[in-house]
């Protein structure tokens, strides 16, 4: 018997656990200091009413012998027609008509985005941006696959652009970013879905945060450029978007017209996940067909307006004090460059210390992190006041 030895590639996660001991060893040795986290990559506001009671409704669905339900229907992998209905109708309001069949209701994108490679050869060539969510390229080295990467840096606002002269099979967008917060417009995916065209490939879309989006440039999702459904599989996720991280469901796009070597990646993966997945509580996706509706909408922006408020108190704190950073806008993530020269663990630190405040140092995201921090928006609004007050009292010395 022999092990997947590419396991052993994998370099150890130390970022939260590190970010965690640190901030608990501070903590330990002032018990009379308040420290706010403003690293926190997890919701904290509660499910929207709407979608509580269509849960409470399922539920009470699978006391009754008439309404109880088993696996979910097999037409759609089991994803329930309603829940499909909703989820096209979203991206109906986005000016994109979807089938019913190009719809895969998921427990949330993580899963989605590491099982999709069984689609893809090993010998396949991936391109990934880098700072990045790390799980595209973990996910990558477990297959073995080779890894390029493309340099998001200052020069270019943290949003690559394709170079014409290096070929990639596979390539991963996030937009808006994790860490960054930055967000492709239009304009600038028109040029990922021609490079994606030319050699062949396909784009895996991250628009786990889409929800976040309020400026009109900006690229709701992928399909809203022209060519995409052949070159692009998108996933999407109610984690961030309603409050779904502890619930789990996501959904993941993958269009008929998308055909390579002859073949619908669309039937392989339908294959794959009637194979390798029994899909998603019948409770869950009553609770995730209420967020697209009208009253979830609305109940839904409410929470996401409370995290931009958020996003927009650190972005104004950032200004005033003449800090460049990415994000703010349209994400719940502000990435900010370290002030005085500090890399980003010296800037955790001397955060931590003198404001009391934890953020994420770069650094742990990929090799142009280097030198920048990430701060989140899910906090409350108390706490991250309190924490830009602080920010700006020791900065502005
Ligand atoms: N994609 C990105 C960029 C994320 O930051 C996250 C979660 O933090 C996910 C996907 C995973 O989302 P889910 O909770 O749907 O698995």
């Amino acid at each position: 018997m022999k092990i997947n030895s590419n396991f052993l590639n994998l370099k150890d996660s130390y970022l939260f656990a590190t970010v965690g001991r640190k901030t608990t060893e501070f903590k330990k040795a002032h018990p009379d200091k308040k420290v706010i986290r403003l690293s926190i990559g997890d919701v904290t506001r509660p499910l929207a009413p709407v979608v509580i009671g269509a849960m409470h409704r399922a539920v009470d669905d699978m006391s009754r012998k008439e309404t109880f339900k088993g696996y979910g229907p097999d037409q759609y992998c089991y994803g329930y027609e309603a829940l499909i209905d909703s989820i096209k109708g979203s991206y109906a309001r986005k000016g994109i008509a979807l089938e019913s069949a190009e719809v895969f209701v998921s427990d949330g994108a993580k899963s989605d985005l590491g099982n999709i490679l069984d689609l893809f050869a090993p010998e396949n060539t991936v391109l990934v941006p880098d700072p990045v969510y790390p799980v595209y390229v973990d996910t990558n080295i477990m297959a073995g696959r080779k890894i390029l990467y493309a340099d998001a840096n200052l020069a270019n606002g943290f949003l690559p652009m394709p170079d014409f002269s290096v070929d990639a099979d596979i390539i991963y967008l996030c937009s808006p970013n994790n860490p960054t917060g930055a967000a492709y417009t239009k304009e600038q995916l028109k040029e990922w879905v021609r490079y994606a065209t030319e050699k062949n490939a396909v784009l895996l879309y991250d628009a786990a945060y889409e929800y976040f989006i309020t400026d009109p440039a900006l690229a709701r999702s992928i399909y809203q450029i022209e060519g995409a459904k052949k070159c692009a599989i998108e996933f999407c996720s109610y984690s961030k978007t309603a409050g779904f991280t502890g619930v789990r469901c996501g959904y993941t796009v993958v269009p008929q017209e998308l055909v390579r070597e002859g073949v619908s990646l669309n039937k392989l993966w339908a294959r794959r996940q009637s194979t390798k997945f029994n899909g998603v509580s019948y409770i869950t996706q009553m609770g995730a067909a209420a967020v697209f509706t009208e009253e979830g909408e609305k109940e839904i922006s409410e929470n996401l307006d409370y995290y931009r408020e958020n996003a927009k108190i650190i972005a104004n704190c950032l200004d005033g004090l003449g800090i460049f950073y990415t994000g703010g806008k349209n994400s719940p993530y502000i990435w900010m460059k370290c002030p005085l020269g500090m890399d980003s663990w010296e800037f955790f630190d001397y955060l931590l210390e003198n404001a009391n405040v934890v953020g994420t140092p770069g650094s742990g995201f990929g090799k142009n992190g280097e030198g920048f921090f990430r701060l989140t928006a899910f906090g409350t609004k108390e706490d991250t006041q309190e924490a830009c007050s602080r920010i700006e009292l020791l900065l502005r010395k």
